[in-house]
């Protein structure tokens, strides 16, 4: 039975990528060792490392073991389905969660400010919730302002790259979620920016909540406007995976020589290579790039970070 092997720090990270793109054999148990956890799949995956192993059967469906994908904000659960019947089937395997009070159906998302367009399956009709993430509190309306949780590991990472002193811009920082994890850890100043109100609006609410190092300065607009006015940065965050590439170049103009930026995009593999192409071009140094989690059969969520 062929397993991905990934090691046990990442093991709910991968298992939560891995049932997003319906990869899980779920007639199987996952099963772990000392270091690393070994999860079933239904075939070869090209992203991650897969070994033979004996498996055993999974020995009855748990709601965890039927394969669906989800989200949880807080006390909200959120469903990705086409068909609102499928969906409320599922969302009755969710009733059993206690801190769940409340399951929308996510029927996509929409417009510039990448806000879910949500449909009530079950509990009390609230958008607004607090969510814990790496030891940051944040306030959340799921139906104002885009949210995901599925990055939280990726914030985790940046975070910890960031050093003290550094002059930050987060260009689409939505309600928060790098600015404020970094300006808890680090003595850095932030911008922030949104186009949306309410994000902005949630950011400072956010940072009253939590106790920061560093200083975020919040600002309502358009970041491909605003950042004529920045020159020098350490380092910017690029976070609108469908549509960076066409804020780089204003990003590379306000990054410092030796800057960095954390470029994301959601894209096919033919794309990310041409993407490389570009990147290289331009003059920049790749530091690295790697999964952040599975988008469609072929698409996955990139995280590239770039040195000017
Ligand atoms: N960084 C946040 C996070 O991780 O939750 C939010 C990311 S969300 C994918 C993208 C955000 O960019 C949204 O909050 C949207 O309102 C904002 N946005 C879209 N276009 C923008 C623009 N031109 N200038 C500033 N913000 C923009």
């Amino acid at each position: 039975m062929i397993h991905v092997k990934v090691e046990k720090e990442y093991g709910q990270e991968t298992i939560n990528k891995l049932r997003s793109l319906n990869l899980i054999d779920n007639k199987y148990r996952i099963s772990s060792d000392d270091n690393y956890v070994y999860i079933p799949v239904t075939g070869k995956t090209d992203h991650y490392e897969t070994v033979e192993r004996d498996a055993l059967p999974a020995s009855r469906i748990e709601p965890e073991r039927v394969s669906f994908s989800y989200d949880i904000i807080g006390s909200i659960a959120i469903i990705k389905r086409k068909s609102v019947e499928e969906a409320t089937y599922l969302a009755g395997f969710l009733k059993a969660r206690k801190n769940i009070k409340t399951v929308y159906l996510d029927r996509g998302i929409e417009g510039e400010f990448r806000t879910r367009n949500l449909t009530l399956l079950y509990g009390e009709p609230a958008y607004r919730t607090v969510y814990h993430e790496n030891g940051i509190r944040m306030n959340v309306d799921v139906s104002r302002v885009y949210f995901s949780p599925r990055l939280a590991s990726e914030r985790l990472r940046i975070a910890k790259e960031v050093k003290d002193g550094e002059n930050i811009t987060d260009m689409f920082a939505g309600i928060g979620p790098f600015s404020l994890l970094i300006a808890k850890n680090k003595k850095c100043n932030i911008v922030a920016i949104d186009k949306n109100p309410d994000a902005i609006e949630l950011l400072n609410e956010n940072i009253k909540l939590n106790r920061l190092t560093g200083t975020i300065d919040t600002i309502t607009g358009d970041s491909g406007t605003l950042l004529s006015q920045y020159s020098g940065m350490d380092r910017i965050i690029m976070n609108l995976p469908h549509d960076s590439i066409n804020f780089l170049h204003t990003a590379m103009e306000a990054t410092g020589t030796g800057g960095i930026i954390n470029y994301y995009e959601i894209c096919d593999l033919d794309t990310l290579e041409s993407r490389m192409e570009e990147f290289r071009e331009y003059g920049l140094e790749i530091i690295y790039k790697r999964i952040v989690h599975g988008f469609s059969k072929y698409q996955h969520m990139y995280s590239i970070e770039l040195k000017k």
